[in-house]
């Protein structure tokens, strides 16, 4: 494949120590050599960095102090020659470097254009392409953890492996169909047929029933602390990003995209809904009053219902209480320290089978439970656990709901003894949703729509 040459910034906006300019594409070398003053890079080895300057060809100055990597296709990111220049992260700096690499002949990558020569040029498939987009938008070490393995490929090795089952079957019954008198070929009864689907059915709603997990540990649980004033909701915030872990840790090439408004409790990021509204105002909750919260509850996929242990159960906590209904509560019994005024059988009265944990936050008391109840709500104690083929991708989902449903549909026409062909029909259907996950039939439109969503520079 023909491809001119790109480049972009491809390390985060903002200041930083330094900042990489990226070329990919055939001229990717010829260009840099043109600005770089020290040595000859067309005749350098390949992976090798280079220090030196950067010159200014029209003034023939000196611009800046440089590295520059020359990697030579294929063992690259793009498997294109690809140059990157380390230079001084200031906006300056990096700006002119980039317009150096400019009028020197390269253009300007749309976002995710490396990505998708990457994708195009074979070096890795469509669902390890949108893993580098979730690498990029992690938010905690685990959903890194869970995009690293679909970058290395999971979970298109468990779709390839669906697919070959799907084909064999379909091999199978062009066999019985074209051949019928062929006896050297192990002949299916539909039963058999049917056990194989199911297999692969089965291990597709395996897959599916880890998507919620996947899309929590994507974009974060919605979470918003509930509870009248006074109860220790700023308490509770402030401890939980105290505790909090460094949210993103830093692997080379990908954005920090640094979102302080997450929580990082047991591997579950936590969306604090208006935190910054809380931490600015001191207590946002107080101030929207019982009106708002409805509309702050209704974001919300975790409630945290902060109670006085000091103090009575009261009107104003069942109306909160009742506005959270359809929604993942723990109540938090605090003060712990202070003399019990609260009935704790009138509580657990109020809310059913709602987790209570008791804390004095105060004292530091029971974090370590309401963490454990928040990771054990989502993932019933098991987040540590090694598996992390976790589905958190919406395109993802949907394409295996569907081909769940077409072989579904195969095999009640097997066992209603329909034409095969229909059978066929399905499940050559399957075959090609499946494919899709990986890249193997998608159309040019989509690729397109899907390399869009990237960052720039990735
Ligand atoms: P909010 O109004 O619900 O946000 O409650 P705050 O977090 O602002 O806390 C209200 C008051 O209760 C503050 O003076 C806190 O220091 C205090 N407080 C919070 N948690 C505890 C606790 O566990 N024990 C005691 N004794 N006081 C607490
Ligand atoms: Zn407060």
């Amino acid at each position: 494949m023909e491809f001119d040459t790109i480049t972009a910034i491809s390390t985060p906006k903002g200041e930083g120590a330094i900042a990489i300019v990226r070329l990919s594409g055939d001229q990717a070398v010829q260009i840099a050599n043109k600005l770089f003053k020290e040595k000859d890079l067309n005749i350098v080895d390949s992976h090798t960095i280079h220090y030196g300057h950067l010159v200014d060809p029209s003034t023939e100055t000196i611009v800046e102090e440089v590295m520059v990597s020359v990697l030579r296709a294929p063992k690259t990111f793009t498997r294109e020659d690809v140059v990157e220049i380390n230079c001084h992260g200031g906006i300056y700096s990096v700006n002119k470097v980039l317009e150096l690499v400019l009028s020197s002949g390269a253009r300007l990558a749309e976002p995710g254009e490396f990505t998708k020569r990457a994708f195009l040029n074979g070096r890795i498939d469509l669902s390890q392409a949108e893993a580098v987009m979730d690498l990029i938008r992690s938010k905690t070490d685990r959903a890194m953890a869970i995009a690293m393995n679909q970058v290395e490929g999971r979970l298109s090795k468990m779709v390839s492996g669906l697919r070959q089952t799907l084909l064999e079957i379909l091999a199978h019954i062009e066999v019985n169909i074209d051949y019928p008198e062929y006896d050297d070929v192990e002949e299916m009864t539909n039963t058999v047929l049917i056990e194989k689907a199911k297999t692969v059915q089965n291990e597709i709603q395996r897959l599916l029933e880890t998507s919620k997990q996947g899309k929590i540990l994507r974009e974060g649980l919605s979470t918003v602390i509930i509870g009248r004033p006074n109860v220790g909701k700023s308490s509770l915030l402030n401890t939980l990003v105290q505790e909090s872990k460094a949210i993103v840790t830093d692997i080379p090439g990908t954005t920090r995209d640094v979102i302080e408004e997450y929580v990082n409790v047991k591997g579950v990021p936590l969306r604090l809904i208006d935190t910054a509204g809380i931490r600015e105002t001191k207590d946002v909750v107080e101030a929207i009053g019982v009106e708002r919260s409805k509309k702050v509850l209704n974001l919300a996929d975790l409630v945290l219902f902060v109670l006085n242990n000091n103090e009575q159960l009261t009107e104003e906590d069942r109306v909160l209480y009742n506005q959270m209904s359809g929604k993942d509560v723990i109540v938090i019994i605090n003060k712990t320290d202070l003399p019990q005024n609260l009935d704790i059988e009138e509580v657990k009265q109020l809310v059913g089978n709602a987790t209570i944990v008791t804390t004095s936050l105060k004292e530091e008391q029971g974090i370590e439970d309401l963490e454990k109840a928040i990771a054990d709500l989502y993932f019933e104690g098991q987040i540590e656990s090694q598996d992390l083929t976790y589905l958190s991708n919406a395109r993802h989902i949907a394409l295996l709901k569907q081909a769940e449903s077409t072989i579904n549909d195969a095999t009640e026409a097997m066992r209603n003894g329909m034409p095969i062909d229909l059978v066929q029909i399905d499940l050559t259907r399957a075959w090609e949703l499946l494919g899709e996950i990986i890249g193997d039939t998608v159309q040019e439109s989509l690729i397109n729509q899907l390399f869009s969503q990237f960052c720039l520079g990735k």
